[in-house]
């Protein structure tokens, strides 16, 4: 039985949400991610917030990754999904988990098919979040300058997309081969992306069990 069965007194009828998130950065996915995550009663794991926690808190892990991060390129394979790994683990993600920033390219992929394999486990749904490249450039320079994020300069921006086109962006064909893609619109205000999202989960069965964290 898995947690969120036994938390519901075992019933059978209670479906995993075991999802990812892939969009460009400035696409509103981390947010969006956490409003979903909410919603299913099951954790958001985002890759970029775990370097950026271990960076600022000075750990082994934040000194090995701090200079990649800081020029937008990629941290290792290995050590990302072993790091996705060991938290996919953790009991709370037993019943499912909303997952940002990762897999992030094709190696990627295979790390995690291998291991939600492993467990019996697959993803029920990829959420595409479709935003023009313009959009997404103009809304990492309005973040730049309310965050101070030392990864949103013009440089970096740059480089981090050219990274998502050319090695995250063709995941989505491996996925959608598989069916599971659900290609949102992320172009609109914060609710009615929101709304489309849960929407386009609900319409394949995939219905939030708290709607109104996300509405
Ligand atoms: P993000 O907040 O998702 O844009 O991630 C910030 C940075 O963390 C990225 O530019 C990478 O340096 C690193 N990072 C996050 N996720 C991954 C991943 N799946 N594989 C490799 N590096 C990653």
């Amino acid at each position: 039985m898995t947690l969120r069965q036994a938390q519901d007194g075992g019933s059978s009828a209670t479906r995993s949400a075991r999802f990812l998130i892939v969009g460009p950065q400035g696409s509103g996915k981390g947010t969006q991610g956490v409003l979903v995550a909410g919603a299913y009663d099951v954790p958001q794991v985002a890759t970029g917030d775990i370097f950026r926690a271990n960076v600022s808190g000075g750990t082994e892990l934040g000194k090995r990754v701090q200079a990649i991060i800081e020029a937008g390129d990629l941290v290792s394979d290995d050590l990302t999904s072993e790091l996705v790994r060991d938290r996919l683990s953790r009991p709370d993600a037993a019943g499912g988990f909303v997952l940002d920033g990762y897999p992030r390219n094709r190696t990627q992929v295979d790390h995690l098919d291998a291991f939600l394999e492993g467990r019996g486990e697959s993803l029920d749904a990829v959420i595409e979040l479709s935003v023009p490249r313009e959009e997404s450039i103009a809304r990492l320079r309005q973040r730049a300058v309310e965050q101070g994020r030392t990864d949103d300069t013009e440089e970096v921006i740059a480089n981090r997309l050219a990274i998502y086109e050319r090695e995250t962006a063709p995941i989505l064909d491996v996925y959608r081969s598989r069916g599971i893609v659900v290609r949102v619109d992320g172009v609109g205000t914060l609710d009615e992306v929101t709304h489309r999202i849960f929407e386009a989960l609900s319409s394949r069965g995939l219905v939030p069990r708290h709607p109104g964290a996300a509405a």
